[in-house]
């Protein structure tokens, strides 16, 4: 088990009101686990993503990554964490506009490694349809490239656990169902788990487990 989630609950205060998000789930991920969580907006699927990807802090439970137990590690720790097991494909990325296309995707390399080696990332941007765009800046490409080079960044240190929230959200049809088959094909070749929250049921109907998230509540699907 990579991750282990055990009666996580989360509230929020909105307007002198309470409203309880994440009530009571737990959630385990094994390696090489594709799973989908589906639910409609305002059901709690990125309050819970940032949870298990240590991103937001959480009011009762435990949460335990890859043998460790989240609420007992120092910054530098939860860091490292981070930075070399876990991917975020997240709607809203930000490149930096200083670099062109081929050093953004390269930073997370950068951070602990002096020799970089660019052929996996010359992969990723190959398959995302965007190696053509290789020395162009942020500011030179659109929305979905932007979206796409991103999503090589979150991917190009193979974390051991991806968190995918909405990733198809801001791509056309046709880059959406390619980066569908990108994350079974990493899933597949080089056995990374991947969580991906979304409310299309294509999507979801490509997971190992497809989960259902309801009021808080997660329970399995039985309608995929
Ligand atoms: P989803 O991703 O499924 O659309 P969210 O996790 O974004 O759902 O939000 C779940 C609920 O929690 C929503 O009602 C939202 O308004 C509320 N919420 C999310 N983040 C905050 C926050 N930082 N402060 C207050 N309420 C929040
Ligand atoms: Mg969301």
């Amino acid at each position: 088990m990579i991750l282990e989630a055990k009666n996580i609950t989360k509230s929020f205060i909105n307007q002198n009101r309470k409203l309880n998000v994440i009530r009571n789930i737990s959630l385990n991920i094994e390696k090489g686990e594709l799973i989908t969580i589906m639910g409609p907006s305002g059901s709690g699927k990125s309050t819970l993503l940032n949870i298990i990807g240590t991103l937001e802090s959480f009011d009762e439970g435990e949460l335990t990554i890859n043998g460790k137990e989240i609420v007992k590690l120092s910054n530098e720790s939860l860091s490292k964490i981070r930075n070399e097991f876990l991917g975020f494909v997240f709607q809203f990325h930000h490149l930096i506009p200083e670099l062109n296309v081929i050093e953004n995707v390269l930073v997370p390399l950068q951070i602990y490694q002096n020799e970089v080696n660019d052929f996996y990332a010359k992969e990723l941007l190959e398959f995302m349809g965007i190696i053509s765009r290789i020395k162009h800046y942020p500011s030179e490409l659109s929305g979905g490239e932007r979206s796409r080079v991103a999503i090589a960044r979150a991917l190009v240190n193979k974390p051991a656990l991806i968190l995918a929230d909405e990733p198809s959200g801001n791509l056309d049809i046709e880059n959406a169902e390619k980066l569908i088959q990108l994350f079974k094909k990493i899933n597949d070749e080089f056995d990374q788990s991947i969580v991906i929250a979304t409310h299309d049921k294509n999507v979801a109907s490509i997971g190992d487990k497809n989960l259902i998230l309801n009021k808080g509540l997660l329970s399995n699907s039985d309608i995929i």
